[in-house]
Parts: C-alpha cells; structure tokens; sequence
C-alpha cells in the first residue's frame, strides 16, 4: 500500500501542484494531505494521480485535467477544445458587472468558449438576458454544462459564426473576447498553448485583428442605439483596436487598462 507521503516523495519539484491534483481526486482540501501524510490511498487514485501527472509531464494544462478552473469565484467546467478561461478576463467582466448591476440589459456574448464572460454576468447581473454564439461544437456542449451547473435561466447559447445565428435581436451590449493572437505569433507560444488548446480560439489573422474588424463593422447592425460594444485585446492591441472602433463610428471610447498597466479592454458606444 502507497501513503500520500510515499507518493509525493517522487513529485517534491512539483509538490503544489501534486498536492492540488491529489486532493482533488480524494475529494478533501489541501490541509488534509500535509496533516494525513500516513494515510494509505487507494489503488484507484494512485493509479488515477500517477496518470495526471505523466499528461502534466506532457504539457496538458492542468485545468483540463482537473475538469475545472475558477473565474470570478465560479468553477467552470473545461475541457479539450475549449481555451482554459485567463482570469485577465476577469478586468473586463467586473467593468461590466458594475456597468450592468440589476439592469434588464440584452447582451450578446461573440465566441464565448466555456462560457466564462456571459455565464459570469448572468450570474452575477440576474437582470439580463444573454444570448451566446460560437462555432465550436466543444464550446456549445461545455459552455452549456456551465450553464446548468449554475443553474442560469435567461441564457442562450448559439452555434454559429459570429453574427450568423442572431437574426432581428438588437442588443444593449455586444462583448467579445475573440481569438487574437497573430497567426505567425502562435508557433512562439509556450507547447501548453500551442500544442493543447483550440488554435481556433487563438489565431486573430495575420495581425491578430481580423475578429476585431469583423465584429466592428457587424455589430452595427445589432446594436440597439447607444449600444455598447466591449471588447478583451491583446496587452498591445488597446490604441489600433480603438482606431477600428472610430472608423466605424463608435464614440466615447475607452480603453481599461490591468494591474499591469496594459490597455486590456477597448469599449464604445454607438449612437
Ligand atoms: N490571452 C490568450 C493567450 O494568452 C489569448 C486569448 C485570445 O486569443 N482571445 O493565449
């Protein structure tokens, strides 16, 4: 029979992580584990554990391993197929939280993965009503499981590219966190991006601005007036996406800047 401390022994260069994995599949918290380091695990999770950390080995992002990754105080599922939610994002969703609070606003969530942004402000903003699009197949069935797992009404999720699935609807906000990274970026990411996520929810085009255009020039057609339009963008994305926001006509633009002090949220409004 293997102990927890027999187990870790082999995994001291990656202990936080071991003993993150190892309390999740024995379902306790992380004090347990250094307090019951003399408990015999079973054959189960030995051989469950020991599986985990040779995926790690091969650069499988821990969240889809563990199924989960929390983003604003919410575990979502995860998956293959679906970008692990960057808690950057979380900028742009606490603007919009405090933007919203109890308003009855339409929103239109533009490629939304897991689901993170619109499940997190139907979460949080009980008054609005979202509808979701994205082409993914994974995205549809992952972000869906999020949406019963909070157990959200009020919400619509799409498949489709882009503005293909809408129809007549006019929204009070569109947001978007939409792939873009520049296509000949993407071989510089680090192997766990680039070799295990979604290139689909990465590539941006040859300047990563492509979806940023795109949604631009469409959004017009369904935005209810003075409409907001509110985007996530690369850390040196903020001064050209506010450019393409003009030359459509978008006014008092605003870019949000992160703890670091990157301009990592681009919104306008169109009258
Ligand atoms: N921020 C992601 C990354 O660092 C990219 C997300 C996107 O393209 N929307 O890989």
């Amino acid at each position: 029979m293997v102990t927890i401390k027999k187990l870790l022994e082999d995994y001291k260069a990656e202990l936080t992580e071991a003993i993150m994995i190892l309390s999740k599949l024995m379902k306790v918290d992380k004090s347990y584990i250094y307090t019951h380091i003399d408990e015999e695990l079973s054959e189960e999770i030995v051989r469950d554990f020991n599986y985990i950390m040779d995926k790690r080995k091969q650069g499988h992002p821990i969240q889809y391993l563990l199924g989960e990754k929390e983003f604003m105080g919410l575990s979502f599922i995860v998956g293959k197929g679906v970008l692990v939610p960057r808690n950057d994002t979380e900028v742009l969703v606490e603007y919009l939280i405090d933007y919203i609070k109890d308003d009855r606003k339409k929103v239109l969530d533009i490629g939304f993965g897991s689901g993170t942004i619109g499940l997190s402000l139907a979460y949080y903003c009980k008054g609005i009503d979202l509808t979701g699009v994205d082409i993914s197949e994974d995205a549809v069935r992952i972000a869906n499981k999020n949406r019963e797992k909070f157990a959200l009404e009020n919400v619509k999720l799409l498949k489709g590219n882009l503005f293909d699935p809408i129809g007549e609807d006019k929204f009070h906000i569109i947001v978007s966190n939409p792939p873009y990274i520049p296509k000949w970026e993407i071989e510089k990411l680090e192997s766990q991006v680039k070799d295990h996520e979604p290139r689909i929810a990465l590539d941006g085009g040859e300047d990563g601005l492509d979806f940023y255009r795109k949604i631009t020039k469409d959004s017009k057609n369904y935005l209810a007036s003075n409409g907001m339009l509110i985007y996530e963008v690369g850390y040196n994305q903020g001064k050209q996406v506010k450019d393409i926001l003009l030359e459509n006509g978008f006014t008092d633009i605003v870019i949000l800047k992160d703890l670091q002090g990157y301009g990592r949220v681009v919104l306008g409004f169109y009258r």
